[in-house]
């Protein structure tokens, strides 16, 4: 069933747990990640970056995002990340996205909050919701190199600033950039966990972390007892099915069919997923 991005955070904090929002570009991302939440049955955000609409367009595996989220016994928010232009989250909500993410954070600081402000209005005719960006974390989600900006923190959010950006703007959530990174790690993260409190405390709004991948599980509790309750996920669950098809087609080199290197790849995410979720979920 859906519950809105306001819930599901709440419901994070209530109990100590960072809500996992798993990009899910192909169909076997997806049915894992489903898989994954109704056999944990947590409560799990489902995402689409505007970066991976050629992989498979808000239409196409959208529509089957909402559909099978509506339909299951877990929990679901149906969310656009990282949506770069209006137009783009106005996509999603006429498929069915209940949440989105708009990212500014590039912008100039004053333009940042116009078009966010733009971003929460569309949400609300829509009843969604709108997580923001303020700071900038290093690479993206298509996986380019991300180490250049490690540990710079020039580049980590302000406090007093994401306390203005929020009172003027009105979103649910504010993804801010205290030491992680989008891709692969190159160089070790840098976590600034003080931060986070100064975050959480000045913007009264959950914290969301983008780059989740690859933090060590210490890390990530550290993190969401600090008042994360949003954590993007995607490079090493896709990594996981790239892995778990090679893994197959290495055992199989006979094979002249493509829809079990699919089940491979699926069952290789659920693997990766149900780690994540275990140490995100734990009780605080
Ligand atoms: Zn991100």
């Amino acid at each position: 069933m859906l519950i809105s991005l306001k819930e599901a955070l709440a419901y994070g904090e209530e109990n100590g747990y960072g809500i996992a929002a798993v990009n899910t570009p192909t169909f076997e991302m997806l049915t894992a990640a489903i898989s994954v939440a109704e056999r944990f049955d947590i409560p799990m955000i489902l995402a689409h970056a505007e970066v991976h609409d050629p992989v498979n367009s808000v239409e196409s595996i959208g529509a089957a995002m909402v559909a099978l989220a509506t339909r299951s016994s877990a929990k679901f928010v149906v969310h656009i990340d990282h949506g770069e232009n209006i137009e783009f989250i106005k996509r999603g909500f006429e498929v069915g996205f209940n949440s989105a993410m708009f990212d500014g954070s590039r912008l100039p600081y004053e333009e940042n909050v116009r078009i966010t402000k733009e971003a929460v209005a569309l949400a609300k005719e829509h009843g969604a919701h709108i997580e923001a960006e303020l700071g900038v974390m290093p690479g993206r989600e298509d996986g380019k190199d991300s180490s250049e900006g490690v540990g710079d923190r020039t580049l980590y959010t302000d406090p007093a600033l994401a306390a203005d950006f929020v009172e003027k703007t009105g979103v649910d959530a504010l993804a801010c950039s205290f030491g992680t990174v989008h891709g692969l790690y190159k160089a070790e993260p840098k976590l600034d966990y003080d931060l986070i409190v100064q975050l959480r405390e000045a913007t009264g709004v959950p914290i969301v972390m983008h780059g989740g991948s690859g933090l060590s599980h210490e890390e990530y509790r550290e993190c969401i007892t600090r008042g994360v309750q949003k954590i993007n996920y995607y490079t090493y669950a896709d990594k996981a099915a790239l892995q778990g098809s090679q893994a197959f087609l290495a055992s199989n080199p006979e094979t002249y069919v493509m829809a079990p290197v699919t089940v491979a790849a699926r069952e290789a995410v659920e693997q990766d997923l149900a780690q994540l979720v275990t140490c995100l979920y734990q009780k605080a």
